[in-house]
């Protein structure tokens, strides 16, 4: 149906979990989560480095409640909270307020970029766009 880079939306459940559960782990320990339930001291706090895509209208963070223990959802569930309040949206490669200049959102990664960033100067045309990111996998 598509080539790959799939969009979001048609990815598996599986490729979901592990993206979701990224924004809020490392990548090493997103990748064991299936083995051992993440702990409170293991989720990332910090509301302005987790990725604003976890409060994207295409995700589900509900997905990911199985891989945490009830008092690490209770932290995972707060950093939300705060990121709903403030949503703020940066730049997948310079890291800056989106707000600065035109942007265009990955289908894949969910990630905003600025056009500058990405050295063009129009929104692309597609149903579905990647970014350089998602393209290089
Ligand atoms: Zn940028
Ligand atoms: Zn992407």
């Amino acid at each position: 149906m598509f080539n790959k880079p799939l969009p979001f939306l048609y990815r598996t459940l599986e490729d979901k979990e592990l993206m979701l559960l990224e924004c809020f782990v490392s990548k090493e320990r997103a990748a064991t989560a299936r083995l051992r339930a993440i702990e409170e001291e293991e989720v990332n706090v910090l509301p302005q480095t987790v990725s604003s895509k976890v409060t994207d209208k295409q995700v589900d963070i509900n997905l990911i409640k199985q891989y945490f223990s009830a008092d690490a959802w209770q932290v995972v569930e707060q950093v939300l909270e705060c990121k709903l309040k403030d949503p703020k949206w940066t730049c997948g490669i310079c890291c800056h307020d989106l707000a600065s200049h035109k942007s265009v959102g990955c289908d894949g990664c969910l990630e905003w970029y600025h056009l500058p960033c990405l050295k063009i100067n129009t929104i692309p045309k597609r149903k579905y766009w990647m970014c350089p990111k998602c393209n290089s996998v």
